[in-house]
C-alpha cells in the first residue's frame, strides 16, 4: 500500500493509506476535507474509513464532510466516543484492526490528551503517531501527566526501530533546532538538520521520520539515557524530572 502525505491548514498532515489494487483508501487526521478531497477525486480513490488519533479540531476538523462524501466510516478511541464527531467504530487499546488484509495496531498513549491513540500498520512498517511523538519532538500535556506521556512514548520506542514514522505536525526544523541548542555538538544533529532544512527548502516533508533516528536524536526519547543525561549535566534528574525539565525549556523556547 502506498501512503500519501496531505498537507492540510498551516502545519498539519493528514496522510491517505491507498491500497492500489482495489483502489479502496483511508484516511489519519483530516484536518480539513479540501485538500484531502481534491487527492482523492485525482487519484480516483474510494475513502472507506478515517482515522482519527485524538479529538483536536486540527485532526477531526474534515470528518463529517469527508463522510459524507464517500460514505466512509470514522474510527476512534472508545474513550472519545462523545467527542469525535461522526465516530462510526469504536477501538479500545491493543485492538488489531484491519485494513485491506493488512493489520494496523492501535495502541492508548495518553499524554496530549487522555484519549490519544496511535494505528502501527505492520506490513507498511508505518505508525501514525498524531501528537504524541513529532519527529524530534513530543506534544505538550493537555490532559496527562508527565510519565503517562512518557509511557506512551515507550509504547512507541517498543516497535521496530525501523519504524516510519508520520506524525502530526510539520514542526521538525523548530524540534531539531531545540535539540541542538539543549545537545550541544552533536555533529548527528547538525546532518539532520541540514539534510531537512534542504528539503523543507525545497517544499518537501520531513516525513516520514525513521524510529531508528528518534531514539538517536530525540531529547524527548532520552528521559533513561543515564550517559545523554550525564552530558548535559541532568543526571540527578529522575525520567518524571528530567521529562519535565525538557518540556518546560522548550515551552519557552
Ligand atoms: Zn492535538
Ligand atoms: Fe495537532
Amino acid at each position: 500500500m502506498d501512503i500519501h502525505i496531505i498537507p492540510c491548514l498551516k502545519d498539519n498532515y493528514a496522510y491517505i493509506i491507498e491500497n492500489k489494487k482495489t483502489k479502496n483508501a483511508c484516511v489519519v487526521d483530516p484536518s480539513e476535507s479540501e485538500p484531502v478531497t481534491n487527492f482523492l477525486k485525482k487519484k480516483n480513490l474510494n475513502l472507506k474509513y478515517i482515522l482519527n488519533t485524538h479529538h483536536h479540531a486540527d485532526h477531526i476538523g474534515g470528518n463529517l464532510e469527508l463522510k459524507k462524501k464517500f460514505n466512509s466510516q470514522i474510527l476512534g478511541f472508545e474513550k472519545d466516543k462523545n467527542r469525535i464527531p461522526g465516530i462510526d467504530i469504536l477501538l479500545n487499546d491493543k485492538q488489531i484492526w484491519n485494513f485491506e488484509g493488512s493489520d494496523v495496531l492501535v495502541e492508548h498513549v495518553p499524554g496530549h490528551t487522555s484519549g490519544h491513540i496511535f494505528y502501527y500498520f505492520k506490513n507498511e512498517e508505518a505508525v501514525f503517531t498524531g501528537d504524541t511523538l513529532f519527529s524530534f519532538g513530543s506534544g505538550r500535556l493537555f490532559e496527562g501527566s508527565y510519565l503517562e506521556m512518557i509511557n506512551s512514548l515507550k509504547k512507541i520506542r517498543s516497535l521496530p526501530p525501523e519504524t516510519k514514522i508520520f506524525c502530526g505536525h510539520e514542526y521538525t526544523i523548530n524540534n531539531l533546532k531545540f535539540c541542538m541548542e539543549i545537545d550541544k555538538d552533536n555533529s548527528q544533529l547538525t546532518e539532520k538538520f541540514n539534510l531537512i532544512s534542504g528539503n523543507i527548502k525545497n517544499k518537501l516533508s520531513s516525513m516520514p521520520s525513521i524510529l531508528s533516528d528518534e531514539m538517536r536524536l530525540n531529547i524527548f526519547l532520552k528521559f533513561d539515557n543515564l550517559e545523554f543525561k550525564k552530558s548535559i549535566g541532568f543526571e540527578d534528574l529522575n525520567e518524571v524530572d528530567f521529562f519535565k525539565k525538557i518540556r518546560d525549556l522548550k515551552n519557552n523556547f
